[in-house]
This record gives structure tokens, C-alpha cells and sequence, in this order.
């Protein structure tokens, strides 16, 4: 069964050439480690022929994101018509959000929902790289645009208890196909936040200010520089918003923004229609 047609995760687009010999002990590792730990399923842990591709299953149940969709959230259209002639969702209209270009892997429901936490919660570090491979699909542009990949911070409380940060973790996998500087602890959260999904953007906005800083060593490598801001979900988008708020204050070109998952806005479409791009790219065959 083979899930992918085009790209696979670990190649890469210029930067950061594998020379033929390496490749091919990659190729005949990967082929000793199959054999001896069959590839599963990352949703189902069902029989798949290759590590981190997905059951046909599981496959069809979770929602990948692609073209059209808003160019700052991600939020996917049905038809490129709905983004108008800015590819913008009405949100995005009416508040623009502070970074340059947003992109989503996919739509946070219940089937990408234990990914996401699995991640996050359940010491499931292996999903990196499979979430990173979507993410720097539909992102491929975002991060042929960065010179620094760097993720949202955790507080180092929750950091100690968790032992990663998830978005450090999808930002190594980002990174390292491209060859793209990643910077794990380019900014830092300075004090924790209660939970924001709750709040109004009033109050948001309250509970983040002075949250998140750039680390004083790292402040010589943000200025004119072009950062892909990473995180495993955007729900609210306000934590990204400060974190990109931060890194344009302290002298960054741009920041652009690509996460695992999106969440839908309150009205928006938990499922919407998968297009014939997504659907001829990610073919099942066999
Ligand atoms: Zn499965
Ligand atoms: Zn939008």
C-alpha cells in the first residue's frame, strides 16, 4: 500500500545535499528497521508498508488542509472564490493577525485530536516527524521563505514536567530536511499562562502581555531576519500573535506561522471538502 506520490519526508529542496552514499545506508538502515519493527499505523497502529504513513482508514478520516485556504490562518476554502482577491478569510479581513503568512497540516478534530495530544501528553515524540512531513507540504513555501525556524516556548515548569516541548520537536523535523537554521530557544516565556481558550481577545491579550521575550543572547540573530514561527495547534491564534508581536519588536523581516493543526473558528466547517489537488497528491494505490 503506498500512501505518498510525490515528495517524501526526507528529502529535501536545495539546501542541504545528501550525498548518494549516505542516502543509500539511510535506505538500507530504514530497510533493517522495517523488517525488524514493522511500520505502523501512527492513529491506528494497523499494518502500513512505510513508517509514518497512515492506514487507508485513518487516512481518509483525518482532514488535511491544502490549497485554497486563507493565506494567513490556514482556514481551507471549499473554492478559491471564498478568499476573494486576497485569499483572506473574514476574520483575517476584519483583525489581520500579526505575522506575514499562516499555514495549517490539518483541521484539529476528533481524528487529529490524539495526534496532537499524543504529541503533546503521551511521550509520543515518534509523531514529530510525520505531523513535520504534512506540515512542510502545505508549508513548503513558508519555509523556503525562513532563515530560522523557531518554535513557541514552553514555560519551563510545564517544560520540566513534559521533559520536550512538542513545538521544538516539530521544528527540528522541519527543519532538518531543508537544512533550515532551526532555534529552539530563541524565545522563552518568561511566566505561565492560564488556559486562553476561554478568554475573550480582551483578556487574551491581558494574560499574554510581557509572557514571552526573546532570550537576551539570541537578540543579535533576530533582526532582518526572516522566522517561521512553529507550533503543534492554533486555536486562538493569540499566543502565536505575541510570539510574532515579540520577534517584529526585536527587528525580524517577517514572521510566518505553520502549525500541526488548526482549530475551526466558532461557525466555521469541522470538515470541509477535500480538494482535487489533496486527493490526487496523497492517492491510494495497492
Ligand atoms: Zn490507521
Ligand atoms: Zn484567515
Amino acid at each position: 500500500m503506498i500512501l505518498y506520490r510525490d515528495a517524501e519526508p526526507g528529502k529535501g529542496t536545495g539546501r542541504g545535499i545528501i550525498p548518494g552514499t549516505v542516502r543509500a545506508a539511510r535506505r538500507a538502515g530504514s530497510w533493517l528497521l522495517d523488517t525488524l519493527l514493522p511500520p505502523d499505523c501512527p492513529c491506528c497502529h494497523g499494518d502500513v508498508d512505510r513508517i509514518g504513513h497512515f492506514c487507508p482508514t485513518c487516512f481518509r478520516q483525518l482532514t488535511f488542509i491544502a490549497d485554497p485556504c486563507c493565506t494567513r490562518c490556514g482556514q481551507p476554502f471549499i473554492s478559491a472564490s471564498f478568499g476573494g482577491p486576497r485569499m483572506m478569510c473574514g476574520p483575517c479581513e476584519d483583525t489581520p493577525p500579526p505575522w506575514r503568512a499562516g499555514r495549517a497540516a490539518l483541521v484539529y478534530d476528533d481524528w487529529s485530536r490524539p495526534l496532537v495530544l499524543g504529541l503533546k501528553y503521551g511521550d509520543r515524540t515518534e509523531l514529530a516527524p510525520v505531523l513535520a512531513a504534512h506540515m512542510g507540504r502545505i508549508g513548503r513555501s513558508l519555509l523556503e521563505h525562513a532563515d530560522i525556524v523557531v518554535p513557541v516556548p514552553l514555560h519551563r515548569g510545564r517544560l520540566f514536567r513534559r521533559r520536550y516541548n512538542q513545538a521544538a520537536l516539530l521544528a527540528r523535523a522541519l527543519g532538518r530536511p531543508t537544512g533550515t537554521i532551526v532555534s529552539p530557544d530563541m524565545l522563552v516565556r518568561v511566566r505561565s499562562t492560564a488556559p486562553l481558550g476561554r478568554m475573550g481577545p480582551a483578556a487574551r491579550r491581558d494574560a499574554l502581555r510581557g509572557a514571552i521575550a526573546i532570550r537576551p543572547t539570541r537578540r543579535d540573530t533576530v533582526a532582518n531576519r526572516h522566522i517561521l514561527l512553529v507550533d503543534d495547534v492554533m486555536t486562538t491564534g493569540a499566543t502565536l500573535g505575541e510570539c510574532a508581536h515579540v520577534l517584529l519588536a526585536a527587528g525580524a523581516a517577517s514572521v510566518d506561522v505553520l502549525v500541526a493543526a488548526r482549530a475551526p473558528a466558532p461557525g466555521e466547517p469541522r470538515r470541509p471538502e477535500k480538494n482535487a489537488v489533496l486527493r490526487e497528491r496523497y492517492a491510494v494505490v495497492g
